[in-house]
């Protein structure tokens, strides 16, 4: 094993070989979360026209002054978050790299960085990468299931050497949306302990049913310890594109730009004013693709639980949790490996996102992200599997 030790619990690429048990098998893939319709044709043609239009070298360093603008604006206009596009918006290869920067620019080799399991996969391994330590507050899912946190087990993780908090809301992969008490109870104890927060916001147009996005940075007292990491790939379905970004005070800003710089310096040229523009003229496209994605929770939830899985209810996202316990089965790995040749579905094991992966192992996550023909064809295949 050549691979350094800090790193070895980060080999298994269980979306890569549960896609390619998609394509051997030919089965439905609802593992990976990305849409299969493209964003709005207004960005798409702007982006093509960059690159016909000579916009093809390296952009500047924080990203195009015309996106961060288009950036600053958006965050006024929806949560009355000031931004200044000079020095408080910062332009990234994706939400990954905004992530993977704060966390190197702000983590000191040892510290203690809190997150809320299940977890987005890519956090605890830039956590490694910095030498940090991750520790993990767990969502457990109400009567509804609606996945919630306890604020005294969130006070609890928090030590002596906790520098750091990634939080996620709208949440991969439960589709929790934090409410306003559980966002307070959290501002208050990261100003108690004074930590940073890290918060992944890139599902923040993707909520349902009424329910809506309230960025912990707006909260009193958080401004200046938050950084709010966006994406353009969620926003308009265009994940392929990696465009994200980070807003914040100047200083926690700066220092995200200083590990920003050597991780890639700049990226996206092209795509940079097809995504100003999408800010500036598609939002309510974003808006409408909520109210789509809400109809295919619906479609797909009605279908797995027809299918005899019990079913959690997402309020964002493009994700549905489910148990696989009323199917009598306790595995979720073993269940997923099985899928794609006993039913003709690729789903993903929850397990993947936890610490205590065998606390957590009935659990099987669904995208449905997909046309409605798609989710259909995979409800009924999964149906015909458990009768
Ligand atoms: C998709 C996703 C990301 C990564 O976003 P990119 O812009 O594709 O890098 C980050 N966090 C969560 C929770 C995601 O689901």
């Amino acid at each position: 094993m050549t691979l350094v030790h800090r790193l070895r619990p980060f080999t298994q690429t269980i979306f890569a070989e549960m896609s390619a048990l998609a394509t051997s098998t030919g089965a439905i893939n609802l593992g990976q979360g990305f849409p299969d319709s493209d964003g709005p044709p207004e960005m798409l043609a702007a982006a093509r026209d960059a690159i016909s239009g000579g916009f093809n070298q390296y952009p500047p360093g924080p990203g195009l002054p015309e996106l961060r603008t288009a950036i600053a604006e958006a965050r006024l206009r929806n949560y009355g978050q000031f931004f200044d596009p000079g020095n408080q918006v910062l332009v990234t290869t994706g939400a990954t790299e905004a992530i993977a920067a704060a966390v190197i620019a702000l983590c000191e080799a040892g510290d203690e960085v809190l997150m809320l399991e299940p977890f987005y996969d890519s956090y605890p391994a830039v956590v490694a990468m910095a030498g940090g330590i991750a520790r993990a507050v767990p969502l457990r899912p109400d009567e509804n299931g609606r996945a919630g946190l306890d604020l005294d087990e969130f006070a609890a993780a928090i030590g002596p050497r906790t520098r750091l908090l990634i939080l996620n809301s709208p949440h991969n992969p439960t589709g929790a949306v934090l409410t306003g008490a559980e966002l307070a109870g959290i501002a208050r104890l990261c100003q108690e302990h004074d930590l940073i927060v890290i918060s992944d916001e890139v599902y923040e147009y993707l909520t349902f049913d009424g329910t809506t996005h309230v960025p912990i940075g707006t909260l009193p007292g958080m401004a200046e310890r938050t950084i709010s990491i966006s994406s353009a790939g969620k926003s308009f379905s265009a994940t392929g594109w990696k465009i994200g970004w980070a807003c914040g005070p100047a200083e926690l800003i700066a220092a995200v730009r200083a590990a920003k710089q050597f991780l890639t310096y700049v990226s996206g040229g092209p795509f940079q004013p097809a995504v100003a523009l999408a800010l500036r003229t598609q939002e309510p496209w974003a808006r409408e693709l909520a109210l789509e994605l809400a109809g295919k929770r619906d479609r797909l939830s009605a279908g797995l639980r027809a299918a005899g899985l019990e079913v959690w209810h997402p309020q964002g996202t493009y994700f549905v949790m489910t148990d696989i316990r009323p199917l009598g089965e306790t595995d979720g790995l073993a269940f997923c490996t099985q899928l794609p040749h006993r039913a003709g579905v690729v789903a993903i094991p929850a397990q993947v996102f936890y610490r205590t992966p065998g606390d957590w192992s009935h659990l099987v996550r669904f995208a449905f992200c997909k046309a409605d023909a798609v989710i259909d064809e995979a409800c009924e295949r999964l149906a015909a599997m458990s009768r």
